[in-house]
């Protein structure tokens, strides 16, 4: 009678073992330590810089920059009466601030709104809030443009007044419809937040349009965002392109990003690698966004747009991760595992496997177990590692589902659980782990569930497990699980030892030997006696 094998398939064997450095021919199994790459995130990348976010950061950008505003220009027709010089970029005297107040008491409505800027500004003058405002009222009912502007800015920030967003949404829209240009970049904001007013897409639109023409650049990157995603107006990657460029020209550091992006796609443009490396180094220099830095990276390491140059790859995934990418965080650990652009340092490739482990890499879950399970740049610590398995199996991850498995059947890190072993192994076998499915088969075998056993030596001959064709011939030998087939079992044996396993190559020489479900054949039962004597001389079972 043949016997099967009935040693599970131990983890160590498939999976328990790191993936080879890229050289190794020998291993194909890459999938669980390959890159990210960055055409997996660029969706999320491409979104990421046209969310309300952007807005509301470009927003805050203008509001640090409102007490460096000054709107002085208007008093150029009048001077001072001590210096005799015109109020434009400074004061000139000591008298001036005097001579501005008594042109303003004066109803000069002009000097009314430099002097407004003074106090808010604290220049000449002390610092007076209250008074800004007073004057700043003054000018604009006396139909100062850049008055109504900065009262506007008054309302919005709560400054010399109660804060008032529907005040300073109409001081706003009267400001720019009078040709304030800021006015209309604010004005926009607050139809896009409905912030005083209806949250209004097109109106928003509309005005990032007219502050865009005006030279704004953050509304060049907005109005560019717009576009990309279809708010407020028709999508129109074109235009996207378009606005992009003119707004890297007019100095918006930001759009590199976008435009590399761009570039990189063929989004509103020809596709151009070195364009798309061009730009994402100058993002990453700039110190625009991760994103940039990291896709700047997978760049140099695959040699797209520019050399190769893993080193470079490698500071810029660093510098990355660094910076909170998770995902450069991963390929960091992985440069540091292999020594790629770096010398290798087991200690820092666990660390940094932790650290997008933590962050949610659900790869890295997986391989952090790993590295606790075999002690690599880490204590050995089978809880932990068990711990990470978990969290991996439950995110999915194939390999890490059938880890678990062999943990809780072995009782290693956890308490031992058959029932979730058998849980994990088919939920490792579903998402086509084959491996799993010959553990399941022998697991069902113990418990004398013979069709059940049959079932998953037959998936998992079918899926190329020697040792699965190895059993389920037995199975068609001795009719366990289903019908007596001769001829299967042949066919499952010979298919067995022509996989390499040695049982397999003695059963089949048997059966030729014998003559059992085939003719006796002396030279062929000879043949497989010496593979498998072979075999078991050179592999120590
Ligand atoms: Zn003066």
């Amino acid at each position: 009678m043949f016997e099967k094998g009935q040693a599970i398939i131990n983890a160590p064997e498939v999976y328990f073992r790191r993936t080879p450095p890229p050289d190794d021919a020998s291993n194909t199994t890459t999938s669980d330590v390959s890159y990210t790459s960055a055409a997996e995130t660029m969706a999320l990348h491409n979104l990421r810089t046209t969310t309300p976010d952007a807005i509301d950061d470009v927003e805050r950008k203008i509001r640090v920059s409102i007490s460096e505003y000054k709107d002085t220009d208007t008093a150029s027709t009048a001077s001072c009466l001590y210096c005799n010089k015109p109020f434009i970029e400074k004061l000139w005297c000591k008298e001036c601030i005097t001579s501005l107040e008594k042109l303003a008491e004066h109803v000069d409505k002009k000097a009314m709104n430099n002097l407004a800027n003074r106090y808010y500004n604290g220049e000449g003058t002390k610092k007076n809030l209250e008074k800004a405002f007073y004057w700043y009222q003054k000018a604009a009912e006396n139909g100062v443009k850049e008055a109504m502007h900065n009262l506007a800015i008054c309302y919005n920030n709560g400054k010399g007044t109660e804060k008032n967003l529907e005040k300073a949404f109409q001081l706003y829209q009267k400001a720019a419809e009078n040709g304030v240009i800021k006015a209309m970049m604010y004005l926009a904001i607050c139809y896009y937040n409905g912030k005083g007013t209806v949250k209004n897409l097109e109106k928003a639109f509309h005005w990032f349009q007219k502050a865009a023409e005006n030279g704004i650049k953050e509304a060049m990157f907005i109005l560019a965002a717009c576009h990309k995603i279809g708010e407020g107006t028709e999508k129109n990657l074109e235009k996207a392109f378009y606005w992009y460029q003119r707004a890297v020209e007019n100095g918006n550091t930001d759009a590199m990003y976008n435009l590399a992006i761009c570039y990189e796609n063929g989004e509103g443009t020809e596709k151009n690698l070195e364009k798309a490396f061009y730009w994402y180094q100058k993002a990453s220099e700039n110190g625009v966004n991760k994103e940039a830095m990291f896709n700047l990276a997978t760049l140099f390491k695959n040699g797209e747009g520019t050399v190769k140059n893993l080193e470079k790859a490698f500071y810029w995934y660093q510098k990355a991760a660094e910076n909170g990418d998770e995902k450069a965080m991963f390929n960091l650990a992985i440069c540091n595992y292999y020594g790629e652009g770096t010398v290798k340092n087991l200690e820092k490739a666990f660390y940094w496997y932790q650290k997008s482990a933590e962050n949610g890499i659900k790869k890295a879950m997986s391989i952090l177990a790993i590295c606790y399970k075999n002690g690599e740049g880490t204590e050995k610590n089978l809880e932990k590692a068990f711990h990470w398995f978990q969290k991996a199996a439950e995110n999915g991850v194939k390999e890490a589902m059938f880890n678990l498995a062999t943990l809780f059947k072995n009782g290693e890190g956890t308490v031992k659980n058959l029932e979730k072993a058998l849980h994990w192994y088919h939920k490792a076998s579903e998402n086509g782990v084959k491996e799993a499915m010959f553990n399941l088969a022998i697991c069902y075998e113990n418990e004398k569930n013979l069709e059940k056993a049959f079932h998953w030596y037959q998936k998992a001959a079918e899926n190329g497990v020697k040792e699965g064709m190895h059993n389920l011939a037995i199975c068609y030998y001795n009719g366990e699980g289903t019908e007596k087939n001769l001829e299967k079992a042949l066919h499952w044996h010979q298919k067995a030892a022509e996989n390499g396993n040695e049982k397999a190559m003695f059963n089949l020489a048997r059966c030729y030997e014998d003559g059992k479900g085939m003719e006796k054949n002396s030279e062929k039962a000879f043949y497989w006696y010496q593979k498998a004597a072979e075999k078991i001389i050179f592999t120590p079972l």
